[in-house]
């Protein structure tokens, strides 16, 4: 998916970012949290020597302005550039502070917000759901399949939309108007704007992915003020939504680093799938250069550890509050795959939990903290079917999201002290434009469309008691179009022997081609790409996306906010300023 491309402009951006004046990390008009804790750094094109150089921060000198010594690096990383550095500062303080960097006569200014959170505590904890690539359409969609839809009118509301609070989010990176997943969920997590590929850090010159300037996160803020923490996914754990809880890195892929970063932080709930970044290379599928073995690291560091949903239960249960699941070498399965198709990884892997139970017994274990918790739980897999051009399983994913969140609601309005958020990270250029219906003369995907008054409602099966369809392969099945794709071949069908995949690798080096096997499939067009050659899926939009909220905290939100007003809303609640 994607990894290859992103991987290589994270690569042309860390390698070719030389600009001719100094930059100041953190960047102009950063909105910084008191006491939260950041890296300062300064970086000076050439070679000066420090004495040539001149750094001050609200007047003062920064080892003054931080009270900490900091370091100057001439041709950091044997590169052209020279940098001033201290890690782990904080401000206390909040107001406008102005910070100015001269060399050679010139001078490079930013100015940061540094706010703090009022008292008392709003809000005893923070439930943040991520819909990743959560577009509107994708809602839409969700709510024709699970409620049906009769003469203009839906038989209810979704939860997910059924919130007191809606903001529209802007998603938009520092480098990039259209973000990935990890400088998306860093900007909710640690309230800074960062870059495609990077997770907790400002996007700066270093060499090293592990080395750019981190910012702190709110799990690792949470931990901090004693507070529980979960992180709950149905992807990888390693990937950029969940990881986005605890890392810094400027690369996604660092998986084995990640694995640490979590163990670093210690959430008392870890789950998802992923397991191979846990084990050594000695254990298949273990891939762990180091040899280390995580799962045993956990568990002796209190951990019970679950590897199918039975055993996770049994942990909940068994009243355990620490816990690491991990349910599958890659992503658990989808909700179309575990509950009814069963393809994918589904028979290797029988026995995954869905999110539901995953949220229901995080609950269990994280309410038992006196200091409240900050959960986040991500549907991933609405993405990754988008990315693969698969609507059914990414509808149905949407749906799993909202059945996950009445779960949340419930415990929320029992003591109503908790903020329940749910947001997309970033869109996807997703659209319902009406129905492939059998019914129409022809075989073709365009001669089966119905639009407009041509659009009559699907007629997929009345929903089961969770809300899925029992089948998506009826005669009128709606059209949740993608804007783009590459080249691929397509015949309107849903993908019933396991998730779609539209393109391969060609001939040439760095360019994909439709998928054969989709050609032979009846009534199928071959469809020309219209993204660059090198993107083997759909891709991420930079349109803005919603989100809904409710409880203590939730009045915060309104119109439209950039994403770092997420993480300003929830530590705002949980008043965890200093
Ligand atoms: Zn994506």
């Amino acid at each position: 998916m994607l990894r290859h491309r992103l991987l290589l402009a994270g690569l042309i951006a860390t390698v070719a970012n030389i600009a001719s004046a100094q930059t100041i990390y953190p960047l102009n008009r950063a909105d910084i949290l008191t006491g939260a804790k950041f890296d300062f750094k300064v970086e000076f094109p050439g070679a000066p020597a420090e004495g040539e150089t001149k750094i001050l921060i609200g007047g003062k000198d920064p080892a003054a302005f931080f009270g900490k010594a900091g370091s100057f690096v001439r041709n950091e990383d044997g590169l052209d550039h020279s940098a001033y550095v201290i890690r782990d500062v904080t401000i206390t303080k909040p107001g406008a502070v102005e910070v100015e960097a001269t060399v050679g006569g010139k001078s490079a200014k930013v100015a940061w917000d540094v706010y703090a959170t009022t008292q008392p505590r709003k809000a005893k904890n923070v439930i943040l759901f991520i819909g990743d690539g959560l577009s509107i359409a994708h809602r839409t969609a969700a709510r024709i399949l699970s409620k049906g839809i009769v003469e203009g009118k839906y038989g209810g509301e979704l939860e997910i939309d059924d919130m007191p609070a809606m903001a529209l989010i802007s998603t938009a990176g520092s480098d990039s108007i259209v973000t990935d997943s990890a400088n998306s969920m860093s900007a909710y997590t640690s309230g800074h704007k960062s870059c495609v590929n990077a997770l907790g850090v400002y996007c700066a010159r270093n060499k090293s992915t592990l080395d750019h300037p981190k910012v702190e996160t709110i799990g690792e803020l949470a931990k901090r003020h004693g507070m529980a923490v979960g992180v709950i996914t149905n992807t990888e754990i390693e990937d950029a939504t969940p990881a986005g809880m605890v890392s810094h890195t400027r690369r996604r892929s660092d998986y084995n680093d990640i694995v640490e970063m979590f163990y670093k932080v210690r959430p008392d709930v870890i789950m998802g799938g992923g397991s191979p970044n846990f084990l050594p290379t000695a254990t298949p599928p273990g891939k762990r250069t180091d040899g280390k073995d995580y799962i045993k690291m956990f568990e002796e560091a209190g951990y019970r550890f679950a590897g199918t949903n039975t055993e996770m239960k049994k942990a909940d249960t068994d009243g355990v509050t620490k816990l690491l699941g991990l349910f599958n070498t890659g992503n658990v399965d989808g909700a179309l795959d575990r509950f009814f198709l069963k393809k994918g990884g589904v028979p290797r892997f029988p026995d995954q939990p869905d999110l539901t139970d995953q949220v229901q017994v995080s609950l269990d274990m994280l309410s038992k903290s006196d200091k409240g918790f900050v959960l986040m739980v991500e549907s991933g897999r609405i993405d990754k079917y988008s990315h693969s051009l698969d609507a059914e399983r990414a509808i149905y994913d949407t749906i799993m999201l909202d059945n996950a969140v009445k779960i949340a609601k419930d415990f929320a309005r029992k003591n109503n002290d908790t903020l329940v958020i749910v947001v997309g990270d970033h869109a996807h250029p997703v659209s319902v434009i009406g129905v492939y219906d059998d019914d129409r003369p022809g075989q073709t995907p365009r001669e089966k469309l119905g639009v407009y008054q041509d659009a009559k409602a699907p007629n997929y099966p009345a929903p089961n008691a969770q809300g899925y369809p029992p089948s998506v392969d009826v005669s009128r099945r709606i059209a949740l179009n993608f804007g783009t794709y590459p080249d691929n071949c397509f015949n309107a069908k849903p993908y019933l022997d396991g998730e779609n995949v539209p393109a391969v690798a060609g001939a040439t080096p760095n360019t994909y081609i439709a998928n054969e096997k989709n050609c032979e499939r009846p009534g199928s067009v071959r469809i020309n790409g219209n993204i660059p050659f090198d993107a083997n899926t759909e891709t991420h939009s930079g349109d803005d996306v919603l989100l809904t909220a409710m409880g203590p905290g939730s009045e915060f939100f309104h119109g439209h906010m950039p994403n770092v007003r997420v993480f300003k809303a929830m530590v705002t609640a949980l008043a965890l300023g200093e």
